[in-house]
C-alpha cells in the first residue's frame, strides 16, 4: 500500500530538518534501510540524523554513516529534541510505535510528518504517508523502490546508498534463501552491485565477523541446550542469564542461533529462548504455512512475520519453555504435516 506521493515529493523538494527512526535492537535491514535512505536524503541537503532506539550488533557497525548514528538510550535528551525539531519523521523497517520504545511517544506526540516504510503485518495507524508491502523481502527493498520508482531518483544512489540497501536485502532475505526473494530482489541486488555494492565485501562484514566467544555460544547451544521435539518436528534451544554471562555474549551474539533449529531434516518450527535481564525474550522461525506470529502474538504479547516472529515473557525461563511446549499439541496437525 502506497499513499499518494505528491504531497511528500513537494515536501521533500526543499531541504529539511529529517530523522529517520528504525526499531529496537536493529538488525540488518533496520540499520541497511535506514543508513540507505540517509544516504539518500544527505545528497539533497536535508539535514538528516539516524536515530536508534537501542544498540546494535558490532557486526552492523561498519556501513557507511555508521558513526552519524545516535542511540536514543545514550544521547535520550539529543534525540527528544532533533525529534521536536523534525519536519519529517521516517519510520523504517517497524509499523507500531511501541517497537521503539520510550522513543515512540516521542515520536508519536511531534508534530513532524511521519513516513512509514515498512514489510511487517499489521501496521498500527499512526503515519501520514506509507510506503508498505508485506510481499517485500526487506524494508530495504521498499527505500529502493521508494527512490527509484516513485521520486524517479535513481541516480542518487551512489556507493554508500547502495551499499546499506543491499545489506538490508542480503539479512532479511537470509542471503537471498527465503521464499520472498523474487527474481524482481536478485535483480535489485544486481543494480546495487553495478551502483557500488561490493557484495563478497559486505558479506564477510556481516557474516564473517564473529567474536571467538560467539562462535563458542553457539557450539554451546548446539552441543547442550539444543531439544528436538520429533512428535511436534520442533526445536528448542533456551539458555539462562548465566550462560550469556559466562559466554560474555554481547547484543546481537544470539542473533541467528534460532536458525540452526530448522536446519534439521523434518524440523517445521525451531525457537530460541532465551533469559534477559528483565523478562524472557522468544524468537520463532517456521517453515511453509506455519503461523510463528500468531504463537507469539496469542501467548507472547508479540508477532512479526509467518515465518519469523518473536515475543516476550514475564514469567521465568523455566516456565515459559513449558508454557512454549504445551501449546504445540494445539498445533499438531500444521506440524506433522
Ligand atoms: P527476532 O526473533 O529476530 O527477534 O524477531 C523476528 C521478527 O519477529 C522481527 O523481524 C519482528 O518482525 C518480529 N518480532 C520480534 N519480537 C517482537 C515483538 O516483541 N513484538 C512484535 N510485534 N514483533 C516482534
Ligand atoms: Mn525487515
Amino acid at each position: 500500500m502506497t499513499s499518494n506521493t505528491a504531497p511528500l515529493k513537494k515536501l521533500l523538494a526543499q531541504p529539511r530538518r529529517i530523522v529517520i527512526t528504525t526499531h529496537h535492537k536493529p538488525d540488518g535491514d533496520a540499520m541497511g534501510s535506514s543508513l540507505g535512505l540517509y544516504h539518500y536524503l544527505i545528497q539533497q541537503g536535508h539535514h538528516v540524523h539516524v536515530i536508534t532506539p537501542t544498540d546494535y550488533p558490532d557486526f552492523l557497525a561498519w556501513m557507511p554513516g555508521n558513526g552519524e548514528v545516535i542511540i536514543y538510550t545514550e544521547n535520550t535528551e539529543l534525540s527528544t529534541r532533533l525529534a521536536n525539531e523534525a519536519e519529517i519523521i521516517f519510520c523504517l523497517d517497524f509499523n507500531n510505535l511501541s517497537r521503539i520504545n520510550e522513543f515512540g511517544e516521542v515520536v508519536r506526540a511531534t508534530s513532524a510528518v511521519k513516513v512509514m516504510i515498512d514489510h511487517h503485518l499489521e501496521p498500527e495507524d499512526f503515519d501520514d504517508y506509507r510506503h508498505w508491502s508485506i510481499n517485500a523481502c526487506a524494508s530495504a527493498q521498499l527505500v529502493y523502490d521508494f527512490i527509484v520508482n516513485l521520486l524517479h531518483n535513481k541516480a542518487l544512489i551512489n556507493k554508500d546508498v547502495a551499499t546499506c540497501l543491499y545489506t538490508g536485502i542480503m539479512t532479511d532475505s537470509a542471503s537471498f534463501r527465503l521464499p520472498n526473494t523474487t527474481s524482481d530482489v536478485h535483480r535489485i541486488a544486481a543494480e546495487l552491485i553495478d551502483l557500488g555494492a561490493v557484495n563478497w565485501h559486505i558479506h564477510e562484514m556481516v557474516y564473517n565477523n564473529l567474536s571467538e566467544n560467539r562462535l563458542r555460544f553457539l557450539g554451546h547451544c548446539l552441543s547442550e541446550k539444543l531439544e528436538v521435539l520429533y512428535e511436534y518436528n520442533t526445536a528448542i534451544i533456551a539458555v539462562t542469564k548465566q550462560e550469556l554471562e559466562q559466554y560474555d555474549v554481547a547484543t546481537g551474539d544470539t542473533e541467528g542461533v534460532v536458525n540452526y533449529g530448522l536446519s534439521i531434516e523434518g524440523i517445521h518450527l525451531a525457537a530460541f529462548i532465551v533469559e534477559r535481564t528483565d523478562k524472557v525474550k522468544l524468537s520463532l522461525r517456521s517453515k511453509g504455512e506455519f503461523p510463528a506470529n500468531e504463537i507469539c502474538k496469542k501467548y507472547f504479547n508479540g508477532g512479526g512475520h509467518r515465518n519469523a516472529a518473536g515475543g516476550t515473557s514475564t514469567d521465568g525461563l523455566e516456565a515459559v519453555i513449558q508454557q512454549f511446549k504445551s501449546i504445540l499439541p494445539e498445533y499438531k496437525k500444521l506440524l506433522v504435516q
